[in-house]
């Protein structure tokens, strides 16, 4: 029998994981294959876009890939929950599309590095279930119980499709763009190496600058200039240039 080549590029990943299955990561056993590889060219710079099967629901997640980092070790990584509303849409209800963008253009600058970009629309409760919970705070929901409705809760698969998809893709360690801790404990608890933190920082804009000011005052939620209530739909709070980080702004 023959070893497993090793991969040498992204492409050699496809024909890797033709049949892949393992026992999969964490409590529903989620295993992911690499599936297509394709130039993705973008205003951010030059990705390779890394399209993911996986063995539990119809959800095509993807990876975009910037620079060499199969085996590399300290790679820049984002992991980022599709927002259509924010990410296609421009929404001001949340600030999804200014953490995306900045993240694409970090992760170009850096020279090399990995967005995730995790199929889990409202955190996992898709799509209308997220337009109903807007509809309800528009009827004077309160953010707390909004932010129940749009299913803003830990959810281990989140942190176990990654850590996969981060295997898959041979990282040896990475550097999680965060400012939410958490994040960094669960990717360790399925067995990825976090070498380090690199801090989310938004530059400050017309879009934001009410949410800095109104962050700069007081905690909690706010309505933002749009009078929408404005809510933090990533798993990470939001940190803008000129803020400092999260926990010295109590
Ligand atoms: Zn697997
Ligand atoms: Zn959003």
């Amino acid at each position: 029998m023959n070893a497993p080549t090793p991969a040498r590029t992204l492409h050699d990943l496809v024909e890797r994981d033709r049949d892949h299955a393992c026992e999969g990561l964490g409590s529903q056993r989620i295993c992911v294959r690499v599936v297509a590889v394709a130039d993705l060219p973008s205003r951010f710079g030059g990705y390779k876009i890394v399209a993911f099967a996986n063995n539990r629901d119809d959800k095509e997640h993807v990876a975009m890939v910037h620079g060499d980092v199969i085996g590399a070790s300290d790679v820049p990584v984002r992991l980022h929950s599709e927002c259509l509303t924010g990410d296609v849409m421009g929404s001001l209800r949340c600030d999804c599309r200014d953490q995306l963008e900045a993240a694409l253009r970090r992760l170009a600058a850096l020279g090399r590095g990995v967005l995730f970009y995790l199929r889990q629309e409202g955190r996992g409760i898709g799509l209308i279930n997220k337009v109903k919970a807007y509809a309800l705070q528009d009827q004077g929901l309160d953010t707390v119980d909004a932010n129940l409705a749009l299913g803003f809760r830990d959810d281990e698969r989140d942190y176990a499709i990654a850590a996969h998809m981060i295997q898959s893709l041979g990282l040896r360690s990475i550097r999680l763009m965060t400012n939410n801790p958490d994040k960094i404990a669960q990717l360790r608890a399925h067995g990825i190496e976090v070498s380090g933190r690199l801090p989310h920082v938004l530059p400050p804009n017309p879009h934001n600058r009410f949410y800095l000011e109104t962050k700069a005052t007081r905690s909690g939620h706010y309505i933002d200039f749009a009078g929408k209530p404005h809510l933090d739909e990533q798993s990470d709070p939001v940190l803008v240039e000129g803020m400092g980080e999260p926990g010295e702004r109590r």
